[in-house]
């Protein structure tokens, strides 16, 4: 308990510098034992020793539902890295988030926590909570956030506002930002990149800590930022690229060690 504590406490230390201004509430990371950080439930999504079902509950508040297209990809890049041999389920529900319409990490993790069904981990299945609110979180210039290793928040009014439209050709467009963000955060709930582990590989933006260096992976840093379609030319990237799939096999098999795991075997 105590060795779990103090490196976890180490891992904040070390993690906090890093992570200011970017997604994580890097004053709040790590403290919550129950809750985790992001990427500390990768194992259980990528082996099926103990959770060979996965339930993905998307919360939305009336007027911000995801598109089909976006929930159909987040389950295809799951299936893709996840060993899930009982499936994986998305449980789709219209909510209503007790919120003032700013957000910030702890509300998303408080109110995550008043209107999730279930715990993360239960009774063999595990569960990962995305909320799609209305209103923005307080740096309007963040499309999404992964606050703990199981919850994601994706703001879908930042990411109207940051669609890149000439007349009536949007590039990139809502719908496809929406996509970009949704499997972005959801890496980070994996670990990626380098939040639960040291890559074998040096794909990490020094600039941009826990993010890929390729502008064609969308771990890559951009991707979750109001600007992302001045910064980003061609094509919005929605998939992991090699470096992050080999990262997620590697950790998958043992060949990379993964910490501040909620759940190990
Ligand atoms: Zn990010």
């Amino acid at each position: 308990m105590l060795n779990n504590l103090s490196s976890k406490l180490m891992m904040l230390l070390i993690l906090s510098p890093l992570l200011s201004g970017c997604i994580f509430s890097a004053d709040k990371l790590g403290i919550e034992e129950d809750y985790g950080i992001p990427g500390g439930l990768a194992l259980a999504c990528l082996r099926s020793t103990e959770y060979k079902e996965m339930i993905l509950e998307i919360d939305y508040e009336s007027g911000y539902e995801p598109n089909q297209e976006t929930l159909n990809l987040l389950k295809q890049r799951l299936s893709d890295v996840c060993d899930k041999p009982e499936g994986i389920t998305i449980d789709l529900q219209l909510t209503t988030f007790d919120n003032n319409g700013t957000w910030d990490a702890d509300e998303v993790r408080d109110i995550s926590k008043e209107t999730r069904e279930q715990s993360a981990l239960n009774d063999g299945v595990l569960r990962w909570h995305y909320l799609f609110p209305g209103g923005k979180y307080s740096d309007n210039s963040v499309l999404g956030v992964a606050v703990d290793a199981s919850t994601v928040a994706i703001f879908l009014d930042a990411v109207s506002d940051a669609e890149n439209c000439i007349l009536i050709i949007c590039r990139p467009s809502a719908e496809e930002i929406e996509k970009s963000v949704t499997i972005h955060e959801t890496g980070h709930l994996l670990g990626l990149v380098n939040i639960v582990y040291t890559s074998d590989i040096d794909h990490e933006d020094p600039s941009h800590p826990n993010h890929s260096s390729n502008e064609e992976s969308v771990m890559y840093w951009a991707v979750e930022t109001a600007d992302i379609g001045n910064i980003i030319s061609g094509e919005l990237p929605n998939e992991f690229d090699a470096a992050d799939i080999s990262d997620l096999e590697k950790l998958a098999s043992g060949e990379l060690v993964a910490h501040s795991q909620l759940w190990i075997s």
